[in-house]
């Protein structure tokens, strides 16, 4: 048997002659570039996060580089992030010539601890991004004391979190703004790159707007340095049709977690933890093990195909290395980094794959 990480071709086939039908329509149009597609998908997107405004952009890095343009960082500010996650976090910041600065991680959900982000603001700070890393919600009541507390601004990195919850609200909606990526590897992921911004904010939306389209008020009247970040209206002529199935793929995700937990547990392995009054989308399953490079050899050598997120903390990465971060700076973090892998796990995925996955794990530790 062969078990990959994912398998995006499981769930083409079984929206197939949507999809198609979709991308013709689009070819047939000839609006290929923020049309109609893309409204829905905005509108679509703002109300099922439960927000007034959504913005589509090129991808869900674009979506957090024009978030932290619209709030004002600049040179000379500090954003707060976590070291646990995908780089575009960190790396947005500092394109903006802004510095990023770690604040370290919860050993269980693997989130942002908000005591660790209070210790980090200085009077440079302007921002705060948590990151609702493999789809469960950062304790986001705290996060926003602290923000109240020190006046600062809130950008909820939702690009593996799209509907999940914290406390009945959705991921995006707490914060000023809110970030998703439609990646194909995410939970709604296109065949190709998107993002979207969401907020309830609107002189934020009118920001970001004019951003992703290069600070071009009406056609070819420029009253900001903007980008060229404009979604497309073939990812989302997909989205669209994706979007109907959101609800019923995370649930599908959550219960195969749910049985991957059952089938795990008593083993070595840790399993996720799901913090209470959260609502975990699973975008990542991710187990924690000190032999994880063992496993991993010979879960592959058993045809099974497992993902390490993430290897290398973000403040430990060579480019950040100017910002002075050493070894044991943040130890939660780096720990999580040496233990942690991902088992392979989609909508799709048949209970037989699960159990095979578990009885290689079960094998291995019995070796
Ligand atoms: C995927 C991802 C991004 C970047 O999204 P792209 O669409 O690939 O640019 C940002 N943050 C996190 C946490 C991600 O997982």
């Amino acid at each position: 048997m062969k078990i990959n990480l994912l398998d995006l071709q499981a769930q083409y086939k079984t929206i197939k002659e949507e999809i198609d039908n979709a991308i013709h329509q689009v070819l047939d149009s000839s609006v290929y570039i923020l049309g109609p597609n893309v409204k829905k998908l905005e509108n679509s997107i703002a109300e099922y996060t439960g927000v007034k405004h959504g913005i589509g952009v090129a991808n869900g890095t674009d979506a957090l580089l024009l978030a932290l343009e619209a709030i004002g960082i600049q040179p000379g500010d500090e954003v707060i992030t976590t070291p646990f996650t995908f780089f575009a976090s960190a790396e947005t910041t500092s394109v903006l010539g802004a510095t990023p600065v770690f604040a370290d991680i919860l050993p269980d959900s693997l989130c942002i601890n908000p005591e660790e982000i209070e210790k980090c603001i200085t009077e440079r700070t302007k921002a705060i991004i948590p990151v609702h890393i493999f789809g469960q919600m950062c304790d986001m009541d705290k996060i926003m004391d602290i923000a109240r507390k020190y006046n600062l601004f809130v950008i909820e990195d939702c690009a593996q979190a799209i509907g999940a919850e914290y406390k009945g609200r959705r991921a995006g909606s707490i914060g000023d703004i809110g970030t998703y990526s439609f990646f194909p590897t995410k939970n709604l992921g296109g065949y190709g790159d998107g993002g979207m911004v969401v907020t309830n904010n609107d002189e934020l939306a009118e920001r970001v707007k004019l951003l992703r389209a290069h600070g071009a008020k009406e056609k070819y009247t420029y009253v900001a340095i903007g980008h060229n970040s404009r979604l497309d209206e073939l990812q989302a002529a997909i989205l669209n049709v994706k979007f109907k199935y959101i609800n019923q793929w995370n649930e599908a995700r959550n219960i195969k977690a749910k049985i991957y937990n059952d089938l795990i547990s008593g083993s070595k392995l840790v399993t996720p933890t799901e913090l209470s009054g959260n609502k975990h989308i699973y975008h990542m399953y991710v187990v924690q093990s000190y032999r994880r490079d063992e496993i991993i050899a010979f879960l592959k050598e058993n045809g099974i195909f497992t993902g390490v997120y993430y290897p290398l903390p973000v403040h430990l990465q060579q480019v950040y290395e100017y910002l002075g971060y050493r070894e044991g700076d943040l130890p939660v973090a780096e720990d999580a980094c040496k233990k942690t892998f991902a088992l392979p796990l989609y909508p799709e995925i048949e209970l037989e794959k699960q159990e095979y996955v578990v009885d290689k794990i079960k094998e291995f530790f019995n070796r």
